[in-house]
């Protein structure tokens, strides 16, 4: 059996470990366009601003050691272009432009996302960057580097956009944030998130919400955004982190179908509508187990996760379906943490489904031992059958362990009477006898 993989990093690389240890025998041959396979995308701004010292700390694996290791024939700097589903073909082109063939008889698109580069006048000016890979990563440093970069606009206030205003900061720059929306963190309701906006405002981040970018004018080492209010900010280096779409290219141009989301539509076994061709990652779409309907959703872990599932439904002894995610994520935010999981009340207000909402606002840890710091929980339930639809937190510490639990009761489909039966560990430096999370679930009870 012969296992073609696109895409070597988190979902790629996993499928192919995975597929490995299942099957002793299979020719698994890893493509990968860049030079780099399974590193530690999520580690790339804490690296730009210099947490992680060391460049190599990045890959988790080279490509020489992960082949030799698994015994995979890993081809890195290989661009996939195209598949030929009718010959079971896929054709390669090499940095150095040789192009070939290789036959497979079954595919894995692992392709990631790409980032969205809006059409403004101005966009493509040296030193006006997007962050996706090691390749920009390296391209940031060194343009930090080399230039005198005083000033630093980040545009889009989500996870990637705030960890790197963080990040830019702790180099000595001066970083002014622009959203269109009204607030930072779109998983999070505004009320949430405007704690977030009052640290950063204390952290001294410039902060320009509901604002657009028309326009980015660069004069000598000066870059100008000018935005839709009038008004005209400078910099020496712009940061675009507005999103990304699903990398649907290969497949779009082989005829597999894709969903509303405008993600790779793939089946529960991670199956896209042809049977030989298999896709995971930010690449696809999926039902979101709480709205039933498709969606995209970016984060490592499930990439992870359905890189396992689907190398088990590739060999094809064991199926295994996948479930869904419901996006629980977190960020560091300076001395903040922020983290969500499952339907914010702006969301379901979208969606028309009712709800209710509690905020809670207990101390991480008992009051009566130091440094113990507020925290604020949110969840959001059905207003009837009690069930959970979601939960955001926000705080100083302790944030992670309230959202992962709560992850856990929703996506097993739990309600209100689950938090008040969560068993946390409590000893006074870590919680209290009552916890945030049960202490949310006796409120909205
Ligand atoms: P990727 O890991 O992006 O891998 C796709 C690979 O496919 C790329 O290397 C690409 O070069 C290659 N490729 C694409 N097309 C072709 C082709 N035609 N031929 C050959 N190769 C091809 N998620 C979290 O959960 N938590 C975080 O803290 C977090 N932080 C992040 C920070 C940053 C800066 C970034 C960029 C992402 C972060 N993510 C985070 C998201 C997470 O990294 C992704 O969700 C995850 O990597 C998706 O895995 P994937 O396999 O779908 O795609």
């Amino acid at each position: 059996m012969r296992y073609v993989i696109v895409g070597g990093v988190a979902g790629g690389a996993t499928a192919a470990a995975r597929l490995r240890r299942i099957d002793e025998k299979a020719e698994i041959i890893l493509f990968e366009k860049g030079q780099n396979i399974s590193y530690a995308n999520c580690g790339l701004p804490y690296y730009i601003g210099g947490v992680i010292k060391e460049r190599e700390n990045l890959f988790v694996q080279t490509p020489e050691k992960f082949g030799r290791l698994l015994n995979l024939d890993v081809r890195v700097q290989s661009e996939v272009l195209s598949i030929d589903r009718s010959d079971k073909q896929i054709r390669v082109r090499e940095a150095n432009g040789r192009e070939y063939s290789e036959h497979y008889d079954k595919l894995l698109l692992s392709p990631g996302a790409l980032p969205f580069v809006p059409p403004l006048p101005g966009v493509d000016s040296p030193g006006v960057f997007t962050l996706r890979n090691v390749e920009d990563t390296d391209a940031i440093k060194s343009y930090l580097d080399t230039h005198k970069v005083k000033r630093a606009i980040v545009v889009g206030g989500g996870f990637i956009g705030l960890e790197m205003a963080e990040n830019l900061h702790a180099r000595g720059i001066a970083v002014n944030v622009i959203e269109m929306a009204p607030q930072v963190m779109a998983p999070v309701d505004f009320s949430m998130a405007t704690i977030v906006h009052a640290h950063l405002q204390e952290k001294g981040i410039g902060l320009y919400l509901g604002k657009a970018v028309k326009s980015i004018e660069k004069r000598g080492e000066v870059l100008t955004a000018s935005l839709d209010s009038g008004e005209k900010i400078e910099a020496e280096l712009i940061l675009l982190s507005i999103g990304v779409r699903p990398n649907t290219k290969l497949a779009a141009d082989a005829q597999l179908a894709i969903g509303p989301a405008r993600g790779i539509r793939v089946n529960e076994y991670l199956q896209t509508s042809d049977p030989d061709i298999y896709a995971i990652g930010d690449a696809i779409e999926y039902p979101h187990p709480l709205t039933g309907k498709p969606w995209t959703n970016f984060l490592a872990g499930p990439a992870n996760r359905q890189g396992r599932i689907v190398a088990d439904n590739m060999h094809g002894q064991t199926l295994r379906s996948y479930e869904g995610a419901i996006g629980t994520a977190i960020a560091k935010i300076f001395d903040l943490t922020v983290a969500a999981t499952g339907l914010p009340a702006k969301a379901l207000k979208r969606e028309g489904l009712p709800y209710e909402s509690v905020t809670v606002q207990p101390n991480s840890h008992a009051g009566y031992y130091p440094n113990a710091y507020p925290l604020t929980l949110k969840i959001t339930f059905h207003p009837e059958s009690g069930m959970l639809y979601g939960a955001q937190c926000v705080g100083i510490e302790g944030v992670d362990k309230r959202i992962d639990s709560i992850a856990q009761i929703i996506k097993r489909k739990g309600g209100i009477a689950d938090l008040m039966q969560t068993e946390q560990a409590y000893a006074p430096p870590f919680s209290s006898a009552k916890d945030p999370v049960a202490l949310a679930g006796y409120v909205a009870d």
